[in-house]
């Protein structure tokens, strides 16, 4: 499928992840809790100022304190997913590792190693 036929039925969004990406994140403190903002959250505030569809990918449940928070810290409440689609053009996140499209290779062999 070509892209210009792919967004025919997927709108383009950029999915970043929440904890340890957005927030600050060390170990679990509740449903409730959101940490502090990182310096990612100025370039997401732009892009959403900029019109572009940022939306939150998390495994979190889509509790109201990320709706809060949200709000709090990037000026409106993002969509919040856990779901991707084809018309995701990007993913931020701090435990992804990068892979050249369509090689099965990693930008970086380092971050491959890095898990074992
Ligand atoms: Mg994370």
């Amino acid at each position: 499928m070509t892209s210009s036929v792919k967004n025919k039925y997927h709108a383009q969004w950029i999915g970043v992840d929440l904890d340890g990406t957005l927030a600050y994140y060390d170990h679990y403190r509740g449903d409730n809790h959101v940490g502090a903002p990182t310096p990612l959250v100025s370039s997401v505030r732009q892009w959403v100022q900029d019109g572009l569809d940022v939306r939150i990918f998390t495994a979190r449940k889509p509790h109201p304190a990320i709706r809060r928070w949200c709000k709090e810290h990037l000026g409106k409440v993002l969509p919040i997913t856990s779901t991707k689609d084809s018309g995701m053009i990007a993913f931020l996140d701090d435990r992804a590792i990068g892979i050249r499209h369509n090689t099965g290779k990693p930008y970086s062999e380092s971050n491959v190693k890095d898990l074992l």
